[in-house]
């Protein structure tokens, strides 16, 4: 171990540098690509275990993790864990009592050894992404890259944080100040970042020295499962991260409620991280302490365009933030508030670049749409791209087909600002455009929902640049460029609002919500 801690310790002193993404027009990536997707289609259709304290649990009936371009298919069937077997996951990670006098730098050492073999099965992962939850190429790469980032970081950051800090000092007293871990942690992922947003917030969890029941999404469990694999690959101590895969719905209660989690941190949509804010204010009986809920939720995101602009990268802008992966980022520029001198010609151009997008086979490298993500989100898609052919003017897509899940890009023009389908989460390939008055009038209708994540502004003019900087109320605004795409270190990331508690993950700050701060003072002699 005194090996391992060595080496953190020298590697966390290197800069941070985010992890390229994979050049697919080079050949050997693309062949290195294709050959993963043929072994992860020979590997699809197995059965999964539970992991509880290191040990593999495969009682009990299971469920279907299944490709949303292809629903017949099965990537792998999942053990659906019950209310027991979440107490018992708990109870697991009382292993906390051990791993919090882990030293932080030999926590560190293990998110370095994963970022390590993640790096060796990259094309591996991207594959299982590609075919469990409809990424293409490079959306599922960025994803991994993403997660690689995530470790390199939150390792480095946790080093930093084991090291001294400041605290005024006085004369008759020696101080300082440490930060201790909270204790047993649910973490509970979404699947559209299946594995950046997974790891992230797992490793932020035990980097700190707590200790984690895993629930996954229920669309997205084996690029959880890959990672538990590495984690086993590594040896990290069994207990630290329990794996618990079920519905949320049936299990997710019992984690909350249960009066040893000490901390919920949880990515998802609006409603079920209200209801778990709810739950988590409430004690429990036997707990003794108030837990803490870190809720990264969802969002509106807007796109808005002045008439200073340069018009065409407004516009592939636009394209890009509606559309990448299907839409389904929460980042997603769901709006684009486009001012009236220029919202004719914005709009032609938004027209006309949906209509070249590619929509279908995400095994193919140059398919930019996948599928959406199963069958309850295409209906509640095309639900909402019926209301908005009543709130607007429908001028590109509208339509879906199967058998998988796709829906084309669409838009619709002319919307409402509080229409539904520009106040309401479609998380889906569905744009409303807004024409605006002017600046001010696009500022306001950008401000004026409930959510906060992202925000774009294509503007020459500087000064509204600097008003924007002002008055754009969103966690993580851009200029003169796309709403999506934020990079660990560079965009810490998170919203404001009903976007969730204000956390920037692959930010400074962010491993603190994983702590708590100990103030020790000793009277000299
Ligand atoms: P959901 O809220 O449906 O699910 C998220 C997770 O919560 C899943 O693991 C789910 O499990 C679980 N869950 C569901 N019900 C409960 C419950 N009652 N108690 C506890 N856990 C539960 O979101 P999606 O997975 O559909 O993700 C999309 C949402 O995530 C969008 O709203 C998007 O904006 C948001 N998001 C926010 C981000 C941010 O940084 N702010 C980043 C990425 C996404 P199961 O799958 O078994 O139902």
């Amino acid at each position: 171990m005194a090996k391992m801690i060595e080496s953190a310790a020298s590697r966390a002193q290197t800069p941070f540098k985010n992890e390229p993404v994979i050049d697919f027009t080079k050949p050997e990536n693309r062949q290195a690509q294709m050959e993963a997707l043929e072994q992860v289609k020979r590997e699809l259709g197995q059965t999964y275990p539970l992991i509880i304290g290191g040990k593999k649990i495969t009682s009990g009936s299971t469920f279907a993790s299944v490709n949303p371009s292809q629903p017949d298919q099965v990537i792998g069937y999942f053990t659906r864990a019950t209310v027991e077997q979440a107490g018992e996951a708990v109870k697991a990670a009382a292993a906390f009592e051990t791993w919090k006098h882990v030293p932080a730098k030999e926590r560190a050492g293990y998110l370095f050894s994963a970022a390590d073999l993640l790096k060796q099965r990259r094309f591996y992962v991207d594959a299982w992404m590609i075919y469990e939850v409809g990424k293409s190429w490079p959306e599922a790469d960025a994803d991994t890259a993403e997660a690689i980032d995530f470790l390199e970081f939150y390792a480095r950051e946790m080093v930093r944080l084991a090291g001294e800090q400041p605290v005024v000092h006085i004369e008759s007293e020696d101080s300082e100040l440490v930060y201790i871990p909270l204790g047993v942690g649910a973490v509970i992922p979404p699947w559209n970042f299946p594995a950046a947003i997974m790891v992230g917030m797992t490793s932020a969890s035990f980097v700190t020295g707590n200790t984690v029941v895993l629930k996954p999404a229920s669309t997205s469990p084996m690029i959880a499962w890959q990672f538990m694999r590495i984690l086993e690959d590594i040896g990290l101590p069994a207990g630290v991260v329990n794996f618990l895969t079920g519905s949320g719905s049936t299990i997710g209660d019992a984690l909350i409620e249960h009066p040893l989690v000490r901390f919920i941190a949880f990515t998802g949509s609006r409603d079920v991280g209200l209801r778990i804010n709810e739950l988590a204010a409430k004690p429990y009986k036997g707990q003794i302490w108030l837990k803490r809920a870190i809720l990264e939720m969802g969002g509106k995101d807007a796109v808005v365009v002045d008439e200073t602009a340069d018009l065409d990268a407004a516009a592939d802008g636009i394209v890009a933030s509606a559309f990448g992966f299907q839409g389904q980022k929460c980042s997603a520029g769901s709006r684009a508030i486009i001012v009236e001198p220029v919202y004719d010609q914005v709009l032609q151009k938004v027209i006309e670049k949906t209509k070249r997008l590619t929509v279908g086979d995400v095994t193919k490298p140059e398919t930019y749409m996948g599928p959406v993500v199963d069958e309850n989100a295409m209906k509640k898609i095309t639900g909402y791209i019926e209301i908005g052919k009543q709130e607007g003017r429908l001028v590109a897509g509208g339509g879906h087909h199967g058998p998988g899940y796709f829906i084309e890009p669409t838009v619709i023009a002319d919307v409402d600002p509080h229409a539904r389908i520009a106040q309401e989460e479609i998380f889906g390939p569905v744009l409303a455009v807004i024409k605006a008055k002017d600046f001010d009038d696009a500022m306001h209708i950008a401000n004026d929902t409930e959510y906060g994540l992202t925000g774009s502004l294509y503007s020459r003019d500087q000064q509204r640049i600097e008003r924007a900087k002002e008055e754009y109320h969103v966690g993580n605004l851009y200029f003169n460029r796309k709403s999506t795409g934020a990079l660990v270190g560079v965009h810490p990331f998170g919203g404001f609002n009903m976007s969730g508690t204000d956390s920037k993950a692959g930010g400074r700050d962010y491993l603190l919500l994983f702590t708590q701060a100990k103030a020790i003072s000793a009277k000299k002699a």
